[in-house]
């Protein structure tokens, strides 16, 4: 029996039904933009590529402690809407299909990757939220990549408040500490997986814990990113 060609779901931001398994319908499509031209430090959106290979606006004075950053979209329309539901939805579903996506879309240095990882929740955050959706999203990851899921190898030490209420300094005094490791990472090659990256912060965070433990590698892919350009 032949396998049916197409498949439906409903459009990440409307929820309109689309075939051929896309994420967005033709009309929230055109305001799901691709994050085409990256930062090669930050991965962020750079507007002009001038040859700085130091970074961009963003990030030309910063370190991060991991190697590489990537997002296929910029978080603005229907992008920007299709998160918001699925986070504080919550829509389960949603997770899913941005993480199969994340999953085929997986920028190849960052493929020496053998681990895929994820921000973990306080108790307390899972029990309102239903689900952690960097879960959701780095387990379709890890089965579309071929990579091992490791889902206890952080944990989340320290009480936080949410970061979008906070200044870029507020958010590194915030995390800072937050996060502690269960089991030995060096020379292990880590892929870090989550829903938006703003400014990072969490990221470097995470990063930063695993390179001082002796972590060979770390690679950010989030489904989104928040740019400067598109407040
Ligand atoms: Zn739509
Ligand atoms: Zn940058």
């Amino acid at each position: 029996m032949k396998r049916p060609a197409l498949i439906s779901a409903a459009c990440l931001s409307c929820a309109t039904i689309v075939p051929g398994g896309a994420l967005f319908c033709p009309d929230c499509g055109r305001y799901a933009l691709e994050l085409v031209r990256r930062c090669p430090q930050c991965g962020g959106f750079i507007e002009q590529p001038n040859g700085d290979e130091l970074g961009c606006r963003f990030c030309r004075d910063k370190k991060f402690a991991f190697d590489a950053a990537a997002s296929p979209f910029i978080y603005a329309g229907a992008v920007a809407k299709a998160v918001t539901t699925m986070k504080y939805g919550p829509i389960y579903r949603s997770a899913v299909a941005m993480g199969r996506f994340l999953g085929t879309h997986i920028p190849d240095p960052m493929r020496i990757a053998d681990r895929v990882i994820f921000p973990p929740m306080s108790r307390m955050a899972l029990f309102l939220r239903g689900f952690n959706q960097a879960a959701v999203l780095a387990d379709e990851v890890a089965r579309r990549g071929v990579m091992l899921l490791d889902t206890h190898l952080l944990k989340k030490v320290k009480r936080t408040k949410q970061q979008a209420e906070l200044s870029l300094d507020e958010r590194k005094r915030n995390l800072s500490g937050a996060f502690a490791l269960t089991r030995p990472v060096a020379g292990k090659r880590f892929l870090l997986i989550d829903d938006v990256a703003t400014t990072l912060t969490t990221a470097n965070e995470i990063a930063t814990l695993l390179k001082n433990n002796g972590a060979d590698k770390v690679f950010v892919l989030t489904f989104a990113r928040k740019s400067l350009h598109f407040d």
